[in-house]
């Protein structure tokens, strides 16, 4: 029986409904903190949870929090949220990109990632990414419903590549999907190259932010081998205008891909949400991005509205389901 982990227990997939697939909902990175950057924190719940409830209002019923251990994540804040907005919410577990995040890490005060990455071993790192899918994250019992590596911008370090195969092993022994970081879109071939030296079948993983990379070609080459491809900058209109996702998108629909799409917004600054001040929210994608999809995938000759239902209900039900 396969089944999806969230943060109100294990539910069945078909129950899952509309989903973002990849946003931050609240995190403090200590990393952020100390360079003073205050856009980068989703540090008030409660603003938070304002436009968490308005993407409910819409229609909205689950989002995956991207947010793994580096990041400064909250995740009672995030629980309580899920219990207070009753919209399903999914964790992460693992590891991001590599970085010199200053944030506390398993077995030491203020560890750096990097130093922790380097001097565990590989199944100590295993071990930690299990225990966060099986136990429960930082101390709760709340449970990470996907595992997560992240690598760098046209390469992957030596330690990337040991979280990624840290990760892959998390993989087998749990059955958690898996969620990867590209950085600026690159290196998702490669990354899927190594995971398949790690007997991990491509159809149990997401790459994140395809769409920071338009490029059909490369697109169709990630979707040949079978991964879901997480267009997740909708808004980013500093990246690129909807347009240029929309036809990435449908290049893709048209070589039969459509199966394998997934789209969200990567909320991960104050800029970015509604209720902290300035931004677009989460309403935008459910309210605005969808109904121009709509419009242009017909125009395109599509039916839309059965390819939102792909894009937002359906494809997130497989991609995040554990497969006994
Ligand atoms: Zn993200």
């Amino acid at each position: 029986m396969s089944f999806i982990r969230t943060l109100s227990g294990d539910i069945a997939p078909d129950t899952l409904g509309f989903t973002y697939s990849h946003e931050h909902l609240v995190c403090r990175p200590a990393y952020w903190v100390a360079r003073g950057e205050d856009d980068l924190l989703l540090d008030d719940p409660a603003k938070t949870q304002a436009d968490v409830e308005a993407f409910r209002d819409l229609g909205g019923r689950a989002i995956v929090d991207a947010t793994a251990i580096d990041y400064g994540r909250d995740v009672p804040a995030v629980a309580q949220i899920a219990k207070n907005t009753g919209v399903t919410i999914l964790l992460t577990a693992g590891f991001n990109k590599s970085f010199l995040w200053d944030a506390v890490m398993p077995g030491g005060q203020n560890r750096r990632y990097d130093d922790w990455i380097a001097e565990a071993s590989m199944d100590e790192l295993i071990k930690f990414v299990v225990s966060e899918v099986e136990d429960g994250m930082e101390g709760t019992t709340h449970r990470a419903g996907q595992v997560k590596f992240g690598t760098g911008y046209n390469v992957i370090s030596e330690l990337e590549e040991k979280t990624l195969r840290a990760v892959a092993q998390a993989h087998h022994a749990t059955k958690a999907p898996i969620h990867s970081h590209t950085e600026a879109g690159t290196m998702a071939l490669e990354q899927i190259k190594l995971l398949r030296q790690e007997g991990v079948d491509p159809h149990n993983l997401s790459v994140g932010h395809m769409d920071r990379n338009p490029d059909p070609w490369m697109h169709a080459r990630v979707a040949d081998t079978g991964a879901y491809l997480s267009f997740d900058g909708m808004g980013k209109i500093k990246y690129y205008t909807e347009q240029v996702r929309i036809d990435c998108i449908l290049a893709l629909v048209k070589r039969g891909h459509r199966e394998q799409i997934l789209v969200s917004g990567d909320t991960a600054r104050k800029s970015y949400y509604e209720h902290y001040g300035r931004g677009l929210g989460l309403r935008y994608i459910i309210e605005s991005w969808v109904p121009r999809f709509i419009e242009q995938a017909g125009e395109a000759g599509y039916d839309g509205t059965a390819l939102i239902q792909d894009f937002f209900i359906n494809n997130p039900r497989r991609c995040f389901s554990f497969k006994q």
